[in-house]
Parts: structure tokens; sequence; C-alpha cells
């Protein structure tokens, strides 16, 4: 969007200056109709979008009507609250619809992943708690770190995967903000061209079974290595919220990556899956915050019934290709090129 923009106004630019250069000899019409390409031109960048995607016209979700909207004075964030102390906070302007959580306890309150990086999640934290926070990441995929930078005390899992992201990059982060991936506008004091993932400082190292005490509210963490070999799962047992990070998500799950360990998912989801009977809620880190317990076995299904090749691939990218299962998909290497 931004080299779009740069595009423009240079085009323009230029145009309105050979018009000034002949303006004196010729007619003012032609700069007045020069004016007026310009401003058409330039009125999609001024908007903060080109086209919009295909994506994005789905949205908003219409089951987002049934949850409580919390109002922050973000616009780049949407927060509902789900449950007694435990928010979503939404990013719906960008194609991951990603999805972090605000779990309040007594003494303090864990942020469960931080989002994009895009707008300041710390801002809309302070305006949800006082209280002190600490972070702990689904995992460390670039949509769900970006703002880790902002906070003092960050607990990450005790994997090589964790402490190299830690360091930041920007590939991946440059990716997410490509014209496509925007539904909207960026937030003002955005430069797309320097957005990378920051690094953070991990201030301790956290593994499968650790408890979290927020005072009055504990959570435990269960690994589900898979997505990434650093994927978590939170469970509060004592109010039935499980959340998932990507391990499950409503929207189509990525299982492509070169991190991505097919294997290990199976493993996690079966795990998860036998949490079931003592779970109330379900909480993704993407596209839409609440599914039923029945998910999880679904999921096993689902998954079990692709890796049986019983389910056609639909090609999407090249070497990749979307499988579905009723109402869950995955997004994994296409059959010609399965590793
Ligand atoms: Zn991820």
């Amino acid at each position: 969007m931004a080299e779009l923009g740069v595009w423009v106004n240079s085009t323009c630019t230029t145009d309105i200056g050979l018009d000034r250069a002949v303006y004196i000899k010729q007619s003012f019409k032609r700069l007045h109709i020069a004016f007026v390409v310009c401003i058409a031109l330039s009125l999609p960048v001024l908007y903060g979008q080109t086209e919009i995607p295909e994506w994005c016209r789905a949205l908003p979700r219409a089951d987002y009507k049934s949850l409580q909207r919390v109002p922050v004075s973000d616009p780049w964030f949407e927060v509902y609250r789900l449950a007694p102390s435990v928010f979503a906070i939404y990013e719906p302007h960008q194609s991951e619809e990603t999805i972090s959580y605000l779990i309040v306890g007594d003494n303090r309150a864990m942020l469960f992943d931080t989002g994009m990086g895009i707008s300041d999640i710390r801002k809309v934290t302070a305006e949800l708690t006082r209280l002190p926070i600490v972070v702990l990441n689904s995992h460390t995929h670039d949509d769900h770190v970006g703002n880790n930078w902002q906070f003092e005390t960050i607990y990450g899992m005790d994997t090589d995967f964790t402490r190299e992201n830690a360091r930041g990059s920007r590939e991946d982060a440059q990716a997410e903000v490509a014209p496509d991936q925007i539904c909207g506008h960026l937030p003002e004091r955005f430069d797309p061209k320097a957005y990378a993932t920051r690094p953070w400082k991990i201030t301790s190292f956290t593994h499968d079974g650790d408890r979290i005490d927020l005072g009055g509210r504990s959570l435990k963490i269960i690994a589900t290595p898979g997505h990434t070999p650093d994927s978590i799962s939170l469970f509060d047992s004592a109010n039935g919220l499980l959340f998932t990070g990507d391990t499950y998500y409503p929207g189509t799950i990525w299982l492509y990556r070169p991190e991505t360990d097919l294997a290990a998912y199976r493993t996690s989801i079966r795990r998860l899956a036998a949490l079931a009977p003592r779970v109330k809620m379900v909480l993704g880190a993407h596209n839409f915050p609440v599914a039923p317990p029945s998910v999880l076995p679904h999921l096993v299904t689902a998954f079990e019934t692709v890796r049986a090749h019983k389910v056609p691939a639909t090609p999407t990218s090249v070497g990749k290709a979307t499988y579905k299962v009723d109402d869950i998909s995955f997004l994994m290497h296409a059959p010609e090129s399965r590793p």
C-alpha cells in the first residue's frame, strides 16, 4: 500500500509539474484535468485501501454481534468480554484476524499473545486493567508476538524456536502489510515500510504442566506442539476455559510451515480432546473467539480423515492445498509436494 502511495504521488507530482511548465502556453483546462485525475488516483490511498480484498468483504463476522463489546479508544482493536475478567482483543483490519486474550486475576493479569504489533496493545490493556501484566505467547509466530517488546515480564517456552524468534524478524511481518492483507485503515502513526517484529526479552522460561497463579485464577500450560514447536494451550480448569492458540481456531488452520510437525500436532489435539468434558469454552487465536468443546474431538476426527487421504485437496497457492471436513479446514502441503 505504501509503495502504491509513493507511485501515485510521484506520478501525479510529475504530471502536475509538466502541466505547470506548459501552463502559461496551454490551457488552464489541461491542468484542471490532471488535477482531477491525480485526486481520483490518490483517493484509495488516502482512504487506506486500494481494492477491497475478498476476505475483507466477508467482515464483520455476524457472530460477533452475540458477544459483549467493550469500548476502547484505539479503533485498530475490538475488545469483547467473554467471561468475567476475560477479554478477547481482536484485530479485524488485518487478514490474520488475530485474537489476543487478557485474562485477569486478583493480583495480576496475563496477556496471552500480544497481536500484530501494528497498533498499541499495551494502551488497550491499560484501559482494561490496572494490574501488572505477564505476557505469554500461544507460540511465537509474528502475528502473536508483535507487541511483546512493550512489556517487562514475558514468559517463554523453553525451546530453540522461541529463543530464535525472540530476536525479532522482518520478512514475515512485511508480508502481513501487503495491500491485500489490510482491511480499512492502518493506524495513522504506523509506518508499513519500517514494520518488523521487534526483539523481546524472555524473563523466565516455562514448561509443559507449569501453573501460573494470577490470584484467584490458576492457568495451566499444556504444551501442544505441532503448528510450531513452541505451541501451547492454556487451561483455566476452574472456569472451563481452554485457550488453544493456533492449534485450533475456526478459520483454516495453517499446517504447512517448515516448523510444523504433523505427528506432534496429532498427539497434541488428542490431548486437548481428552480435556473436552472439563471444557466449557474453546478460545482460539484467530477469526472468532468462542467455540464449543465439541470442536476438540471433531478436530481429531477431521485431522485423521485428512491424514487417511479421504478428503480431496483443493489447491491454493503453489505447493499448498486446503483440506476440509465439515466446518474444520487445514492448509497443508499439496499432495504432490508433501515432504
Ligand atoms: Zn501461527
